[in-house]
């Protein structure tokens, strides 16, 4: 068992150049602004945004944990939506059981996919449970986001532009926490009974969940100043935990390992976010040696891409590859690891592996028409526009697709097409303006009462909420 770094320690490093470092090393998205910005005070407004961390072996794994204790909780179903937090706090929570937000800190400190499952298991329970009420009437279905805005200001405002900032906003993130997500007691005792149904239906142990709750309840005896804001907006007293515990206790899956499958996916995602997220040392200092496990090499060949050593790169992902042949993340990463050593070109065979060995993963099919375009290879642009089609005709606001679905469109030459995509990538990104100067030019190269012609007239006449 590795130790855990003393709380006030971690707080201290939360704003460091390390996670505006994973912001820009893995993908970073700002999410549909706009939608909030009439309603955002000005502090968050200037922030321009949420900046969540994109990764598609993550985003799955989380779905895979998610999935079944929703079905289980008779709640939402399909289309669900992961946001990870660049923040090192533990925090996660549950808006509407079609989007759900978890720091990456939670994945760092959660030792088994149990504990993971169980926290999101307890957060469901509270939606089940009907305990956001309140939440749902502050504001309607279209600004929902702002409350998220509001909840993750301050971790937005760590990773961009230092401590202070960060600071001075998480006052405001509190008073939003605890106006919003904080729970009573009774809420406490219900989530928490429901979470442990949701696990025996789904014959997993509530020991991780315990232990995750245990170790805020003595957070919150030891201090009062440093507890992480998901203590802060779950009373965890310690009577109540000792209740949980005893569930349970009771249940026939208590002594439930996670299938070694899963660890092993667990324990490669902490690793990967170990290595974007801490310094080299560190990770060194944590995973010794490259051979003591996959997750260890994984770990290795992420710091090595990191710091430009391609050839190590490549050799140790070969190595994980060589070890677990389907894993489509491997192949990802691989892809990654070519592009940024300057072989886009390179990079497209092992991405299109990725996709055939994970078909429905959307954002792996992103990654590979990205390859596709950036490869410069005109002849594979048709592919790209192909693969970038698939996912906007489905995501018609998945603004990244829609910005790389322009270029293919610009280099083969058909550009009305070509201004309609960069017109609807302004408007998933929220600039209006651009929206409606790239849809005037796709309506005059385009032939009167076609579907593109139609949409860019659609686009022109669009009014954006609240205006
Ligand atoms: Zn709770």
């Amino acid at each position: 068992m590795e130790s855990i770094t003393p709380i006030a320690q971690r707080r201290g490093s939360l704003a460091g150049s390390s996670l505006a470092a994973m912001v820009r090393r893995m993908l970073a998205v700002v999410l549909a602004v706009a939608l909030a910005v009439p309603m955002l005070p000005a502090r968050v407004h200037a922030q321009g945004g949420i900046q969540f961390v994109r990764d598609a072996e993550i985003e799955e794994l989380l779905r895979e944990y998610t999935e079944p204790i929703l079905r289980a909780a008779g709640v939402g179903g399909g289309g669900l939506t992961i946001y990870l937090v660049p923040s090192k706090e533990f925090n996660a929570f549950v808006i509407d059981g079609r989007r759900i937000f978890v720091n990456v800190g939670t994945l760092m400190q959660s030792e088994t996919p149990n504990e993971v499952i169980g926290v999101l298991a307890h957060e469901i329970g509270h939606i089940a449970g009907g305990h956001l009420a309140g939440l749902r009437n502050e504001l309607r279905a279209a600004a929902a986001i702002t409350i998220v805005q509001l909840i993750l200001a301050g971790a937005a405002a760590a990773a961009g532009s230092g401590q202070a900032a960060g600071a001075i906003i998480a006052g405001g993130q509190q008073i939003a926490q605890r106006s919003l997500l904080s729970y009573r007691r009774a809420q406490e005792q219900a989530a928490d009974r429901s979470a442990i149904n949701y696990l025996n239906a789904t014959h997993q142990s509530g020991k991780g969940m315990v232990r995750t709750f245990e170790r805020f309840a003595d957070q919150q005896l030891f201090s009062s100043r440093y507890v992480d804001p998901y203590a802060v907006s779950h009373p965890m007293a310690r009577d109540r935990v000792a209740a949980l515990d005893g569930l349970a206790r009771q249940s026939p899956y208590y002594d439930t390992v996670d299938p070694p499958r899963l660890q092993l996916r667990h324990d490669l995602m902490r690793a990967k976010v170990a290595a974007y997220v801490d310094h080299p040392n560190a990770v060194k200092r944590r995973y010794p040696k490259a051979s003591d496990s996959l997750a260890a090499l994984y770990a290795h060949t992420i710091i090595r891409m990191r710091s430009s050593d391609y050839k190590g790169a490549i050799a140790g992902i070969d190595q994980l590859l060589k070890a677990m042949p389907d894993y489509a993340y491997f192949w990802e990463m691989k892809g990654e690891i070519l592009t940024s050593a300057g072989r886009p070109r390179d990079a497209v065979a092992p991405l299109r592996k990725a996709v055939s060995l994970a078909p429905r993963d959307t954002a792996l099919r992103v990654a590979l028409g990205k390859a596709y375009v950036v490869s410069g290879d005109k002849g594979l642009q048709g592919d790209a526009i192909k693969e970038l089609a698939r996912v906007t005709n489905e995501q018609r606001d998945h603004a990244e697709a829609q910005r790389y679905l322009a270029r293919a469109y610009g280099a083969v030459g058909r550009i009305p097409e070509a201004n309609l995509a960069s017109a609807e990538a302004a408007l998933a990104s929220g600039d209006y303006e651009l929206a409606k100067q790239f849809a005037a030019r796709t309506k005059q190269g385009a032939k009167t009462g076609t579907p593109v012609w139609l949409r860019a007239q659609d686009i022109l006449q669009y009014r954006p909420p609240g205006r």
